[in-house]
C-alpha cells in the first residue's frame, strides 16, 4: 500500500552522475535528511516540500515521458513510504534508480532497483553514520559513490575499497567534491594506484552551475 511522500520537487534533467550519466530522467526527490554533510548542495531539501499523494506523483512521472526515474534526497529511505513507491515504480516498467546515503539500511529496497550508495569520507563529517552492513546487499547493477575532498579521503576510499572489495561487487564512483579537490588531482591518484573505479564529474553543473531543479 502506498503512501503519501514529501517531495521537494520533481523535474526533468539530464542525469549529471553514476553510471546513467548524461541520460535524460525523470528526478523525484523526496524531503529531509538526518545526516548534515559539510558539502550539501541540497540543503534546501532538508525541511519544507509538499506532501503528495502517490497517484499525482506517479502522474508527473507520467507526464514527463522519461523511462528513468531518479529517486534521491535529501535521504529517500528516510520516508518509510518510499519502498512500495519504488516497486510501484518496477512493476509499471521504469529504470529506477535510488539514490542513499547509506545511513539508514538498504535490505528491504526492491531487488530491481539499482542502488546508489554513498560510502561517506571522514571530511564529510558523517563517516561515523556509514550502516557497513549496506554492503552485503549490493548486486553487480549498484554502484558505490565516493564524493572526496582531500588526499587524506581518498587514502580512506582506497583503504575501504580494499577491505570490502567493493570494485568485485559492483561499480564504485570516485567524485571530487565540488570546489574542494580538483579533477585533474583525483585522476592522477587513481592512475597512479591503477584503482578500479569510475572517475565522476557532476555533469549538471557544468551543464547548468549549482542552482536546484536540475
Ligand atoms: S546525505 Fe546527501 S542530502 Fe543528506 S546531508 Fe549528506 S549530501 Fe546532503
Amino acid at each position: 500500500m502506498e503512501e503519501r511522500l514529501r517531495i521537494s520537487e520533481i523535474f526533468h534533467s539530464i542525469q549529471g552522475e553514476t553510471r546513467s550519466v548524461g541520460r535524460p530522467a525523470i528526478f523525484v526527490r523526496l524531503t529531509g535528511c538526518p545526516l548534515r554533510c559539510r558539502y550539501c548542495d541540497t540543503a534546501y531539501a532538508f525541511h519544507g516540500g509538499e506532501w503528495m499523494e502517490p497517484a499525482a506523483i506517479h502522474e508527473r512521472i507520467r507526464a514527463a515521458g522519461s523511462p528513468l526515474v531518479v529517486v534521491t534526497g535529501g535521504e529517500p529511505l528516510a520516508q518509510r513510504g518510499v519502498l512500495p513507491f519504488l516497486s510501484r515504480l518496477c512493476d509499471d516498467g521504469y529504470e529506477v534508480f535510488l539514490e542513499t546515503s547509506g545511513a539508514l539500511p538498504v535490505a528491504d529496497v526492491d531487488g530491481r532497483v539499482v542502488k546508489v550508495l554513498d560510502l561517506k569520507t571522514p571530511d564529510s563529517g558523517e563517516a561515523p553514520r556509514n550502516l557497513w552492513e549496506n554492503i552485503s546487499h549490493l548486486s553487480p547493477q549498484d554502484q558505490v559513490k565516493f564524493v572526496l575532498c582531500s588526499r587524506e579521503d581518498y587514502d580512506w576510499a582506497r583503504e575501504v575499497l580494499e577491505r570490502e572489495q567493493l570494485a568485485t561487487r559492483c561499480e564504485v564512483l570516485f567524485s571530487p567534491a565540488h570546489g574542494e579537490l580538483t579533477l585533474r588531482n583525483l585522476a592522477e591518484w587513481i592512475l597512479a594506484d591503477r584503482l578500479p573505479v569510475r572517475l565522476q564529474i557532476q555533469l549538471h553543473k557544468l551543464i547548468w552551475g549549482d542552482v536546484p531543479g536540475h
